[in-house]
């Protein structure tokens, strides 16, 4: 049914006379019934599946999201009317209940605070912090104090159990109920958006009345598991402009037992925040006057980095990749010879002019690797070539959007684009593989998830190059993963314009995924620039063109590493690999003599002479998470030993020197993840 063919069936629906007639109902594919007309989809649905009905919180007809309540009259063209119900333990169902749960919230708000005026309230479903909010401007302004009351407020609301209920009233009569309520904010929203009909929703016996295309839960029964988490600055509409509000956010699960172990999540994800780590540990620093969304590194911050770069350097000489270096900025014909401007334009920073010629900072580096690559003839014998950059790039990303590490406006890639022809593009894309798990692994994460992002059926329109292109590529990357045996979710219609995708997702310490590696056809780039190799035939072709950064961005990586270790870096990442704490000044000659021995032994490491007590000392070190400590008195300096402390085992044993550092090398040398 097309889009105007429903609103007219909705019409009828409502201002006609309905004759009680029989109608075919379908569950998903499944069991089918003639039911007798009208009826509610939840009747409906408990003649084709009880269980099924008990456990609905909304429901498809016909491809449509309604309500239970949502009134089935006629099927179309002699078909069953084909209803899918909405479940918990969905992405849809988890739309609808936290949806709702704005809803409930908005109704205690204004229950406790007459005179309230509401903006929006959404569900948010990939907000890794919240589950909903609803902006409002409360009479007088609400402290962190009033959560919890309205917290409250909303399950008196919800264990009365009253109904969500939708209507379809003109225009007109919802503009004069908003202006009779005093919702300057739902008027224009209306006046905006609404067409002749305005769908709007009630919450029985509540104050609350909103503007909204639903779905929603059919009671607040449904309403079980949920929390106020905070409450934050707001604008209508984002316009700093327009009336401030503020946003109360919250979260909803469908169980008790799933949002305390949310809850117990982000409280674990807040000790390990990256932000307020890297501030500790003295990492990084990302300062206003500088710009937001751009990164300082500290010297140990820096540390790690090098690390970074060092073992992916190694990695990129032995599997045959040709280390490039690129500049920050290029004339503006490149990025609109490239498509950038035109598909990437928004994120870019603004042109800047020299001597009547534009250049624009880089968003990307696959142009400058496309650059080097046409700078000479290629031959099939020449194939493939892999150019791998560490490359700066720049974007434009709106403030609201930053945060910390994970999303930045400047940043490293650990870039690389591989130019190959049909024939190997198999196995390039199985190293590209591997090489990430590798890297995954060597940097201590050993859970993943992978996605193929394919083109899907059907949409073809959007998506650049030839259905064989398309087809071969798809192919090379399922081979490519079903060789290795890996398991991977495909996910249609979620390609990039110029080529499917292979993302993979490590799996942190407490649980979180997050997006790092990914490995990229492209069609788009070669046919652009009109990249050539000659064949074995001695005619010329099209190189395949594959993008990948395994890493993603150091910065991002670094970030999700700092959590993922709340700080506390294995041996050869730790940025003070050893600490060497004198217990009294008599033992500072020793202590710098051994700090030096270390040093020379390529260690980090520092020396604290500082005049306090050796309590304070190793409480400093622990607090840096210093792997270890070498606690050094009279006896160790007459012996020549020294005294270790490891970070988490506490004292373990007097050794020389020169033991304690073949140990240390040794964890550093293997990239030891523990330190046992
Ligand atoms: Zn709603
Ligand atoms: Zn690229």
């Amino acid at each position: 049914m097309g889009k105007l063919d429903f609103r007219a069936w909705l019409f009828h629906l409502r201002f006609t006379k309905i004759e009680m007639s029989e109608i075919n109902v379908q569950l998903n594919d499944g069991p089918a019934a003639q039911v007798a007309a009208p009826i509610t989809v939840a009747e409906a649905l408990k003649k084709l599946d009880r269980e099924t009905a008990k456990q609905a919180l909304a429901a498809r007809v016909n491809g449509r999201e309604v309500d239970l309540a949502f009134t089935l009259a006629e099927q179309q063209n002699g078909e069953a009317i084909k209803i899918e119900p909405v479940l918990p333990e969905s992405l849809e169902g988890l739309d609808v209940l936290r949806h709702s749960t704005a809803h409930l919230l908005a109704a205690a708000v204004l229950d406790l605070f007459p005179g309230t005026k509401l903006g929006i309230g959404p569900a948010l479903l990939d907000d890794p912090r919240y589950g909903f909010f609803y902006d409002v401007i409360t009479p007088q302004a609400l402290t962190e104090a009033d959560l919890p009351v309205i917290e409250k407020r909303m399950r008196q609301i919800a264990s009365r159990n009253l109904s969500y209920r939708r209507d379809e009233i003109p225009k007109a009569e919802a503009l004069r109920i908003f202006q009779e309520r005093d919702e300057p904010l739902k008027r224009e929203l209306i006046d905006e958006k609404a067409g002749e009909t305005v769908s709007v929703y009630y919450i029985d016996n509540s104050p609350f009345i909103d503007f909204c295309l639903g779905p929603h839960v059919p009671n607040t029964n449904k309403l079980k598991a949920f929390k106020l988490l905070s409450l934050a600055g707001a604008y209508w509409k984002g316009d700093a402009t327009k009336p401030q509000m503020q946003r109360i956010y919250g979260t909803a699960f469908f169980t008790q037992e799933q949002l305390d172990a949310w809850l117990k999540q982000r409280e674990e994800a807040e000790k390990r925040d990256h932000r307020r780590l890297g501030k500790e540990l003295d990492l990084f620093s990302i300062q206003d006057a500088y710009g937001q969304g751009l990164v300082l590194w500290h010297p140990r911050g820096g540390a790690i980095r090098k690390e970074m770069e060092d073992y992916l350097r190694e990695q990129l000489a032995q599997r045959g990749y040709g280390l490039v270096f690129t500049p920050h900025i290029a004339k503006r014909e490149l990025w609109q010879r490239s498509g950038h401007e035109e598909t990437y334009g928004d994120v870019m920073f603004s042109p800047m002019e020299l001597e009547e010629t534009q250049f624009r900072l880089k968003p990307m580096n696959c142009p400058f690797h496309i650059g080097i690559y046409k700078s000479a003839q290629h031959s099939y014998r020449d194939l493939p070539l892999r150019y791998a950059e560490l490359g700066t790039c720049y974007r434009a990303e709106l403030s609201g959007t930053l945060h910390g590490l994970m999303r930045v406006r400047g940043f490293t890639q650990d870039d690389a684009h591989i130019f190959c022809t049909p024939e190997t593009v198999r196995g390039e894309i199985i190293d590209c593989i591997n090489f990430a798990f590798a890297l995954l692994g060597a940097f201590g994460f050993d859970k993943f998830k992978i996605e193929l992002s394919v083109r899907g059926d059907g949409t073809t329109n959007k998506y650049l190059g030839s259905d064989e292109d398309w087809q071969r590529a798809e192919n090379a990357l399922v081979e490519a993963l079903e060789g290795q045996g890996l398991a991977y979710e495909r996910m249609e219609d979620e390609a990039a314009f110029y080529g499917p995708k292979i993302d993979i997702k490590v799996e942190d310490a407490i649980g979180r995924l997050w997006q790092l590696t990914t490995v990229q056809f492209d069609f788009n780039m070669p046919e652009r620039f009109e990249l050539e190799y000659i064949g074995e035939d001695n005619k010329p072709h099209r190189p395949l063109m594959i993008h990948r950064a395994l890493f993603g961005s150091m910065e991002r990586f670094f970030g999700v590493l700092i959590e993922h270790y709340a700080g506390a870096f294995p041996m050869w990442l730790a940025p003070v690999q050893v600490a060497v704490l004198p217990i009294t000044d008599r033992a500072n000659e020793y202590a710098e003599k051994v700090g030096a021995e270390l040093r020379r032994a390529g260690l980090r490491v520092e020396t604290n002479l500082k005049s306090e007590k050796i309590g304070a000392k190793i409480r400093d070190s622990q607090m840096q998470k210093v792997p270890f400590m070498l606690v050094l008195g009279d006896r160790e300096m007459e012996q020549g030993n020294v005294a270790v402390r490891e970070r988490a085992k506490g004292d373990i044993g007097v050794m020389s020197t020169s033991d304690f550092v073949e140990m240390a090398r040794k964890l550093v040398e293997m990239r030891a993840l523990t330190n046992t």
